[in-house]
């Protein structure tokens, strides 16, 4: 296949030194997970992350708060609260800071939205990824890892997916901003010998996560006793991966250079919707209240990740099993929400029900 044909196995030993990470989108869900691990094993972070209002800024602000809280020593957490499309900003980051390694997880994320709002997607996403790359190339970067999504797998017609796969059909425009980052690596790779890798995520979930996907939404629903939606007939499969599990694939892959590779980053394992809301209501300890709603464009009836390329190349297997994710992310959302009035998306309004990410 494609990827094949223009890349050779390229890892290099583990480099496990220090490192002065920037980590786009640390605000974020996945970001804030990755930046909290790396600081925890001795590594420096620079943060750049806008805090848009796609879902609630006091959680991303809550997220920066903690990393800072925890890092109080002068030079191991540096935020900048800024676009990463700001060329001065970004480019004052390199000359000032001088990470080099990028770990590059900001990006409009969710599929609905971006077929309401695209040119956020494309901005964010595509314009983004490609300020960074560019830089990144200027001052010198060792390793560049962004993340992709399993989103591109949509208009695929196997359930079972591979990197072999062919992905030239995304049906949103979320899917093709993630598919045209994964593009653009290669050409920064090509012309520049940039090392560079794209992580194809799928379904994340756990503590922090966010609020504008089902795993947070079901939890949330079922605890308050509010009616949750449940899109088509509960036989819809997908592969969930506990935030612990992807912090570890996204690390690993910091810690190897490679020439130019995609991985996927997923359990490995699909699981029923109605198997899925049948543990929330089990760690949860009530009953859900479910509307069935038909199925929703763009959304894709079954994902489950090959992972066999990310054991092979970065030793990634999955830990988590399912059950054990929802139990420790139903108790974390007891901790958290269990008196706060929880700040949820109204239905239809930018924060869609979606699925995907
Ligand atoms: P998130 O929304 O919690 O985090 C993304 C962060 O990026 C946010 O804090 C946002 O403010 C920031 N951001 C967005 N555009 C920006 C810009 N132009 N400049 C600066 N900051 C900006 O989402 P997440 O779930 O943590 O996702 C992280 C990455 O993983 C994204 O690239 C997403 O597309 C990808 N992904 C996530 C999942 C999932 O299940 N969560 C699945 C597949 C892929």
């Amino acid at each position: 296949s494609n990827s094949k044909a223009v890349t050779e196995r390229t890892a290099v030993a583990p480099h496990v030194g220090y490192k002065k990470v920037l980590v786009t989108g640390g605000a974020g869900f996945i970001g804030s997970n990755v930046a909290e691990y790396l600081l925890s094993r001795g590594d420096d972070v620079v943060i750049v992350d806008e805090i848009n209002d796609y879902y609630d800024v006091n959680i991303k602000e809550s997220n920066i708060k903690l990393l800072q809280e925890s890092y109080p020593e002068e030079g191991r957490v540096t935020f900048y609260r800024g676009d990463i499309c700001d060329e001065e900003l970004m480019e004052n980051i390199f000359k000032t800071d001088q990470p080099k390694w990028v770990c590059h997880m900001a990006a409009r994320a969710g599929v609905r939205p971006s077929i309401q709002d695209p040119f956020v997607y494309i901005h964010s996403n595509i314009k983004g990824t490609t300020q960074l790359m560019e830089l990144s190339h200027k001052y010198g970067v060792e390793n560049f890892v962004f993340a992709s999504s399993s989103s591109v797998y949509g208009g695929s017609k196997s359930t079972f997916f591979s990197e072999e796969e062919n992905v030239d059909n995304p049906v949103s425009p979320y899917a093709a901003s993630k598919k045209a980052c994964e593009l653009l690596a290669y050409t920064y790779h090509h012309l520049y010998q940039l090392n560079i890798s794209g992580l194809r995520f799928f379904t994340v979930y756990g503590p922090r996560g966010r609020p504008d996907m089902a795993p947070f939404k079901f939890i949330d629903r079922v605890s308050r006793g509010v009616e949750m939606q449940q899109y088509g007939d509960g036989s819809s499969s997908r592969d969930y991966t506990y935030i612990s599990d992807i912090v570890d694939g996204v690390v690993r892959t910091i810690d190897r250079r490679h020439k130019y590779e995609l991985f996927n980053l997923g359990k490995g394992e699909g699981t029923s919707l109605k198997k899925f809301i049948g543990l929330v209501q089990k760690h949860v300890g009530k009953k859900a209240i479910i509307k069935v709603m038909p199925d929703q464009p763009g959304d894709v009836p079954y994902t489950c990740a090959d992972v066999n390329k990310a054991y092979e190349y970065l030793g990634y297997k999955s830990k988590i099993p399912f059950e054990e994710g929802i139990r420790r992310t139903a108790e974390w959302y007891k901790t958290t929400y269990e008196k706060k009035e929880v700040q949820v998306c109204s239905e239809g309004q930018g924060c869609a029900p979606s699925m995907a990410a």
